[in-house]
């Protein structure tokens, strides 16, 4: 079985752009793959995080991707904290990572204009960490958002140099983007991609969203003047709107399109509202569930680590005893 792995940071409550472009792909790829999906904690800390805040997030992201339907069964489910490999073959893989690679990579550019002065070292090298997360696992998938795409190529790339400094060591990934719900858009600012680190709550859908608060902020959706549902460029809000509708229903923007024919934007708003409310509520239900069962959790967890564990160190102690390192 070819092998999968992905993971999102608990650096903020998780939003239907998440939902919609990872972990509903990650759900319906789980039959065919070995799957390795884990909570990246480490990523989150490359911008400052509340610590008590962290742990319930981190917990919280681990019951999303059980409710969602994600089976302990079929994949490996860890938090990438609990498997020291990360950390390790991230600094390896430092010393074979160019200053310019880094600079080049525009989530960093986004990043770090946001935070301003206090740009951690860590949120540089954080591609770095993403591509050891990648590597240890022999991984040949990685299913995100488009957003993460040049973060994969880079993955590649450190993979190629080091195969080719030392002896073939790690399979080169491929990224995996899915067609629909790849890039859900920002709900006020429709040309940014929707991120649960944005400031403003009305850019987003949370998975955990009560009913009343998903239909509040789509009817407050930035829409256009143009009064016809349409996808294209000129009406990034509808077309926004239109592709969260295609991911959860399955249908083609054309077949939406077609459905709205003379039909106003406040009946289409009400419409996504209630496929988003009728798509989240039973896994809002079953998130609430798991998070009163502790002991379940954590046994997915350590569980999980414990598996990850194993493949994760036999590849970082092929890439120590490669470099030069000696063995204990
Ligand atoms: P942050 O703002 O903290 O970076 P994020 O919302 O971008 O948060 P990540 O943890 O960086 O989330 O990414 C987790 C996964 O979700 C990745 O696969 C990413 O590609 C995907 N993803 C994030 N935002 C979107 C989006 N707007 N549309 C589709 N997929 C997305
Ligand atoms: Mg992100």
């Amino acid at each position: 079985k070819k092998v999968i792995l992905s993971g999102i940071q608990p650096s903020g409550d998780l939003t239907i752009g998440n939902y919609l472009g990872a972990i509903k792909n990650w759900v319906s790829l789980q039959d065919d793959y070995d799957s390795y999906y884990c909570v990246v904690d480490l990523h989150a800390l490359t911008v400052r995080q509340n610590p008590a805040e962290l742990r319930a997030r981190t917990l919280k992201n681990i019951a999303i991707y059980l409710a969602s339907g994600l089976d302990p069964a079929k994949n490996t489910i860890f938090i990438q904290s609990h498997v020291p490999a990360h950390s390790e073959a991230a600094w390896l893989l430092n010393c074979f990572c160019y200053m310019g690679e880094l600079s080049r990579m525009t989530q960093f550019k986004d990043k770090s204009q946001k935070v301003g002065e206090s740009v951690s070292a860590g949120l540089f090298t954080y591609p770095v960490l993403m591509a050891a997360d990648i590597l240890l696992y022999n991984t040949d998938l990685v299913p995100v958002g488009s957003d993460q795409k040049q973060h994969i190529e880079l993955a590649r790339d450190l993979a190629i140099r080091f195969n080719n400094l030392y002896s073939p060591t790690f399979k080169v990934p491929d990224a995996y983007i899915g067609n629909v719900g790849a890039r859900i858009m920002d709900l006020q600012e429709p040309q940014k991609k929707m991120s649960k680190s944005s400031e403003n709550p009305n850019s987003y859908i949370l998975i955990m969203d009560p009913p009343d608060v998903i239909r509040k902020k789509i009817s407050r959706a930035v829409t256009d003047d143009i009064g016809v549902v349409r996808f294209s460029e000129e009406q990034p809000g509808i077309s926004n709107l239109i592709s969260i509708l295609g991911a959860i229903t399955g249908e083609k923007p054309q077949e939406i399109e077609k459905k709205y024919e003379g039909i106003g934007y406040a009946q289409f708003k009400s419409d996504v509202a209630e496929a988003i409310v009728e798509e989240l509520s039973p896994v809002q239900e079953k998130v609430k569930q798991l998070l009163e069962d502790k002991p379940y959790m954590e046994s997915v967890y350590k569980n999980g680590a414990e598996k990850a564990s194993y493949v994760a160190n036999k590849t970082l102690r092929k890439m120590q005893k490669k470099l030069g390192l000696i063995p204990r």
